[in-house]
């Protein structure tokens, strides 16, 4: 992954990535009990952040209370999404406290074992969680964990928490049905919490020091954001509460915003400029994806483009996914030619909630997204021209 990490307020602060220099840093590793873990982490009100956003707190409890004499935790740095560095740059940057936050979870779960799950692709994240790992081997604080790693395949849907339990068990890296929660019934049927590695760094970094947790009161923390720009994808932490204007440059906040990744929402991104960074406005930002769209670029062509990657990266087990999604781009890549919504609305309704995972409601999302806040450009394309690329379009050849 090319990306430029900048450093942040309260999980991405650099310092060393070696044992000794995280401990210089936060000191020894503090025990927690279990209720304490889940009322300290309820009360900081710790989300998941793979891009789902559930309570950490309600997860660690529903696998702990579930009868069953082992459990499995399952540490996910898989980013399947390409516009996505953040786990990464934890990795590279502050790979101690992710895994502080294993151990931490890992004994409030009462187990021993602990996967973690690594992009295949990205050597260099790889290297740096095995350099960690290595000086971990034999230290005591970790209480004779045995850490397993497994290598995630290049994929969009590889990193779904499904599609990771499968790597894990030796099957392909693909999404399947899930009849129950894995925190309920995961790995060989025992209670398995699934976490994203930004989740855990928060848990860590709040156990340590449970009084500089920076944010709102409402929702503290931090975003780890992933902004692509022509030269890559920056990675910036910033606390919850921190204006928009002071992340995104004035052109980036002249231009239409994708938020929340591939399966995310359009915004305008003047409608940033006087809001907060928050998870849930304007629009979900999932894992905090962030994707301005170039200047001069025709937003339904880049749409366009993005469904035709989700559709070539399903798994082409269900029905939405194997016909629904290319018919959708297909829909989609029409409106620039000129053509009417309807197709996309109604690809769209058939496809979404018909997939053994949310692949094909996500992309859904995106189309839906695009033919609302871009319902101008449609009726200009229609008339003939690109609001956003200044291009005049030929819609007799383009019928032809
Ligand atoms: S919905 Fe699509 S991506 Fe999900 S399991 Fe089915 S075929 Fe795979």
């Amino acid at each position: 992954v090319s990306a430029t990490i900048h450093p942040g307020p309260w999980l991405l602060r650099p310092g060393g990535t070696t044992l000794a220099e995280h401990r210089a840093r936060y000191g020894p590793l503090v025990r927690t009990s279990a209720d304490e873990l889940v009322r300290a982490t309820e009360a900081a009100e710790i989300l998941g952040r793979g891009g789902a956003g559930f309570p950490f707190a309600r997860k660690l409890e529903t696998a702990r209370s579930r009868p069953a004499l082992r459990r499995h935790l399952v540490v996910n740095l898989s980013e399947g999404e390409p516009a996505s560095a953040k786990d990464a740059a934890l990795a590279r940057v502050v790979p101690h406290l992710v895994l502080d936050g294993a151990v931490l979870t890992a004994a409030a779960l009462r187990t021993r074992e602990v996967h973690l799950v690594l992009p295949g692709e990205d050597a260099a994240t790889v290297r740096s969680v095995q350099q960690a790992l290595a000086e971990r081997c034999s230290n005591a604080e970790d209480r004779g964990i045995r850490w397993k790693v497994h290598r995630a395949t290049h994929r969009f849907v590889a990193g779904e928490s499904s599609a990771v339990l499968q790597l894990i068990l030796g099957n392909d890296n693909l999404p399947v049905t899930a009849w129950e929660p894995a925190a309920r019934r995961g790995l060989h049927g025992r209670p398995t919490l699934v976490c994203n590695a930004e989740t855990l760094a928060q848990v860590a970094a709040l156990v340590r020091e449970p009084e500089s947790v920076p944010g709102l009161p409402s929702e503290p923390g931090t975003r780890i954001l992933s902004v692509t720009r022509s030269d890559g994808i920056h990675v910036i932490e910033v606390a919850h509460g921190a204006a928009w204007s002071d992340v995104l440059t004035d052109a980036e906040l002249g231009s239409p915003i994708l938020l929340g990744g591939y399966h995310g929402s359009w915004v305008a991104g003047d409608g940033l400029r006087d809001r907060q960074v928050t998870a849930y406005g304007p629009v979900p930002l999932g894992a905090g994806i962030v994707i301005p769209l170039p200047t001069g670029t025709c937003p339904l062509e880049r749409t366009t483009e993005l469904l035709e990657y989700l559709a070539g990266q399903s798994a082409r087990r269900c029905g939405p996914c194997v016909h629904g999604l290319p018919a959708l781009a297909d829909a989609h890549g029409s409106l620039s030619r000129g053509a009417d919504v309807a197709a996309v609305h109604e690809l769209a309704r058939l496809v979404t909630g018909r997939g053994a995972c949310a692949h094909p409601d996500g992309t859904a999302q995106l189309a839906r997204s695009s033919v609302s806040v871009f319902a101008d450009d449609v009726a200009a394309h229609a008339a003939g021209h690109c609001l956003f690329s200044g291009t005049r379009l030929d819609l007799d050849a383009a019928a032809r």
